[in-house]
């Protein structure tokens, strides 16, 4: 099946989306002369967290987009004294960026760009239900709508905490596959909750936007939303940027699950348009057969990935993921999440590939969710520890 079919293209959004990687080719604006409102560099620049140098405050032809502004809005509380939870969220980031000693070898170092430091859902989820709810509140200013979502956990924490802040309801929609320990952290959260029989596909995203449909409510859908791909373009991508330029280091790579393919796909944009294809892109999806939750197989239906260029997509197994968690929580004493763990897996399975150089792994999310699948490793383990003793 085709994913593109199912997914609502912006003309616009792409028009401007291009013009925005035009500029991040170029560094700046060659002729500000040109700019005035309505045009497609005036969104771009927005887009970018610009500011719009409109005509009669050109002084000069060129503006490099660090004079126009690109990294301002990276600006961390430096006391982190925070004036409410929402603030808690934006003005934190930059999230951590840290080099990983279990993974680099020689000439090959691994950072790792912690999601988890996020505070909602612990995760990278929380910029996108902060994303999608604030644009769904500028264009619904007196909304008082339920929010609908397919969640495979995080995006539903961080729309349930976002509902709380907006004083709006969540009704959430977890597949089969998720654990069940999520049905209690939402609800806590004030959500309610409820299972979808199947794994999330698109299929799955359209009964939620029916059940929307009837029931009045707003389906935001973070498989579609654009929002989702711009909060990773304007933020993330942006303060990755920064951490790596302030580091020093000379980025090769950058490795990252694909769930609904929004980070991914805006750090791609991002990165290979400002510095060049030489940026590797790997995607990590899950080997057939196998739920990895927060990570779905391209098949499944995505949306940005077919807008950018992605260098690899490299399968990889449950088990190897939660090797590749074991590996970083017994190695660097962080506990990651299950698709931290196989972004892992496959950087160590790549690594002697790799050109010398500095490679960021996306870490979205904290272990404490996955206990349950841990513990069924351990339990698989010590079965067949048992088994071969007893040979
Ligand atoms: N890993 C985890 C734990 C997630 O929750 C998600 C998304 O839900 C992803 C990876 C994939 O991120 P994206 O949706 O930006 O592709």
């Amino acid at each position: 099946m085709s994913s593109c079919v199912t997914f609502n293209f912006d003309g616009r959004f792409i028009s401007v989306l291009n013009v925005a990687a035009g500029l991040l080719r170029e560094g700046g604006l060659l002729s500000l002369r040109r700019v005035s409102e309505g045009e497609l560099t005036v969104e771009a620049l927005k887009l970018l967290g610009c500011r719009v140098p409109y005509l009669d405050e050109v002084k000069k032809e060129w503006c490099s987009l660090e004079e126009l502004g690109l990294y301002d809005d990276v600006s961390p509380s430096p006391l982190r004294v925070f004036s409410s939870t929402e603030e808690l969220l934006y003005r934190n980031w930059p999230t951590p960026l840290v080099r990983l000693q279990s993974l680099s070898r020689s000439g090959v170092a691994a950072w790792a760009k912690l999601e988890f430091y996020n505070p909602f859902s612990m995760s990278v989820k929380d910029r996108v239900g902060w994303a999608m709810v604030r644009e769904f509140l500028e264009r619904n200013p007196s909304a008082s709508a339920v929010l609908y979502e397919a969640t495979s956990t995080n995006t539903g924490m961080a729309l349930a905490a976002m509902a709380a802040i907006k004083g709006l309801k969540a009704k959430l929609f977890l597949p089969q596959t998720i654990q069940r320990a999520s049905d209690v952290l939402l609800s806590t959260m004030g959500a309610e909750v409820h299972r979808v029989p199947k794994s999330l596909t698109v299929e799955t995203i359209g009964e939620v936007e029916e059940l929307a449909r009837r029931g009045r409510g707003v389906h935001l859908n973070q498989f579609d939303n654009d929002a989702n791909f711009k909060v990773h373009f304007k933020y993330t991508a942006k303060e990755l940027d920064l951490q790596v330029r302030s580091a020093g280091l000379r980025l090769c790579g950058i490795f990252s699950g694909i769930g609904t393919s929004g980070h991914l796909s805006a750090l791609s944009l991002y990165f290979k348009c400002r510095y060049g294809d030489h940026v590797g892109v790997y995607a990590v999806q899950p080997a057939e057969g196998h739920a990895i939750p927060g990570i779905r197989r391209l098949e499944t239906g995505m949306k940005w990935i077919h807008l950018v260029r992605v260098d690899r997509i490299v399968d990889v197994t449950l088990e190897e993921a939660v090797e590749g968690v074991l590996r970083v929580a017994r190695g660097d004493g962080i506990l990651v999440g299950l698709s931290s763990g196989a972004v892992a897996t496959v950087f160590e399975k790549l690594t002697s590939e790799l050109e010398r150089g500095d490679y960021v792994l996306v870490f979205p999310d904290h272990g404490f969710k996955y206990v349950k699948q841990l513990s069924k490793y351990f339990k698989a383990q010590a079965q067949s520890a048992r088994a071969a003793g007893s040979e």
